[in-house]
């Protein structure tokens, strides 16, 4: 059979997905500069397909256009398409950033910590999702006997990562039955951000090359525990030192990422509709599923929003200064890794601006659903001024809709839903 190679360069939208357009390889050195043609509402696509609410229209040109530090060339050997993308910026036709471009959010997050304490955030995305490959057994939690019967997939899909230039660090059968996680190494904040989304991409091709999914819903099954996508993160100053270690400050944080972790706290009712963006996202956020209920800081627990985690034979105190950092766990994979970044980083440059200290008392409860978290969003003026008017309300419109087209579902029919497509 004929074949000539084809490549796509894409986005990471709003509804968390991986869109874009393809051309033939041949045309790359052009599309270099040109990318592929994309509009407003593009940006609007629900999780489902339909563009149900926009405030682009019909009307509007834009360009996604590849990053060409983000080429994903991953042949799998096997005599399928090779799996040949980029990951883009949506630009205005004459070349400048559109402003409700993900990774341009991104970038004015990481600008805006550098202007408030000249540091930078290193960042790894830890991420759950169930490889359908397998079936589940009683005791496969973490069981050897798991990993071994995903066969070759482990071994695909690690080989497929190191290819498409993301370091893995770990990957193992975790605690629901067909649930796997993989972890990768940190990079800067944006590097990391482009690294999630190439991974889940890279899950989801081995899976397919093996006639299998990989579904990072939030919540696949009401009854099992959730898929979540938890951030490693630690602040870094402009020379590349760790800097959020200090012994005898509380928690062992230094004062910058007291504030910072402070203003992650203060924002989070608000950032939860980006980092937990959808309907299932709220059934994930539940007691007794290792997964946060409080808007908390602790140490070494993994039922809190921001875990302060452990070290392990760290020998000298430089090494134990590399190696602490925190968790945010109150995020999953229906949020585009760019978006849910973006907020945290935000939300944590405000805190170190405004000095807020670490909060005391009874912890406030994370929002309860998608409504009730989007009520926070929409009322946070700070929060629209990150985002600028027109992304913030393309942002709010999208999901409310969302969460309106999606009110009626059972438990068990919404997680079928967010499974069919995650
Ligand atoms: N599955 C849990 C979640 O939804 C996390 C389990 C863990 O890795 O600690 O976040
Ligand atoms: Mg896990």
């Amino acid at each position: 059979m004929i074949r000539e190679e084809l490549v796509f360069v894409a986005t990471c939208d709003i509804s968390g997905l991986v869109r874009g357009k393809g051309f033939p390889a041949r045309e790359l050195p052009a599309r270099l500069n040109k990318g592929v043609g994309w509009t407003g509402s593009n940006l609007m696509m629900s999780p489902f397909g339909p563009i149900w609410d926009t405030p682009f229209g019909t009307a509007g040109d834009f360009m996604i256009v590849p990053d060409p530090a983000v080429e994903v060339r991953v042949d799998f050997g096997d005599g399928s398409a090779i799996e040949h993308f980029f990951l883009g910026d949506i630009r205005n036709t004459d070349g400048s950033a559109w402003e409700c471009c993900p990774r341009e959010f991104l970038r004015r997050a990481v600008r805006q910590l550098d202007e408030a304490a000249g540091l930078r955030l290193v960042a790894a995305f830890e991420q759950e999702f169930l490889y359908t490959g397998i079936s589940g057994r009683p005791g496969d939690a973490y069981a050897l006997g798991a990993f071994r019967r995903q066969d070759s997939f482990g071994e695909t899909f690690t080989a497929a990562l190191r290819a498409a230039g993301v370091v893995p660090d770990t990957f193992l059968a975790e605690y629901g039955p067909r649930q796997f996680e993989v972890t990768v190494m940190p990079q800067p904040a944006l590097t990391a951000a482009d690294h999630a989304v190439i991974t889940r991409e890279m899950a989801r091709a081995a899976a397919h090359r093996l006639g299998h999914r990989a579904i990072f819903s939030p919540k696949p099954d009401p009854e099992l525990v959730g898929n979540g996508v938890h951030i490693h993160m630690s602040l870094v100053d402009r020379a590349g030192v760790p800097v959020t270690h200090a012994p005898g400050e509380p928690m062992e944080l230094s004062r910058p990422a007291q504030h910072f972790l402070a203003g992650v706290l203060h924002h989070m009712p608000a950032i939860c509709a980006i980092t937990a963006p959808s309907p299932v996202s709220y059934h994930r956020l539940v007691p007794n599923a290792w997964a946060p209920t409080v808007i908390d800081l602790v140490r070494q627990d993994r039922g809190a929003c921001l875990r302060i985690c452990p070290t392990f034979a760290a020998a000298t105190p430089a090494e134990l200064t590399r190696q602490f950092h925190v968790e945010f766990r109150s995020s999953d994979a229906a949020a585009s890794p760019y978006l849910a970044l973006s907020a945290v980083i935000f939300a944590g440059a405000d805190g170190i601006r405004r000095g807020l200290p670490l909060p005391t008392g009874t912890p406030p409860e994370l929002p309860h659903s998608l409504p009730e978290a989007l009520d926070r969003l929409a009322a946070s003026e700070t929060v629209a001024q990150w985002f600028g008017l027109t992304h913030f309300d393309a942002y709010v419109r999208f999901k409310r809709v969302e969460a309106e087209k999606l009110a009626g579902l059972s438990p068990a029919e919404l997680c079928a839903r967010y499974a069919e497509v995650y």
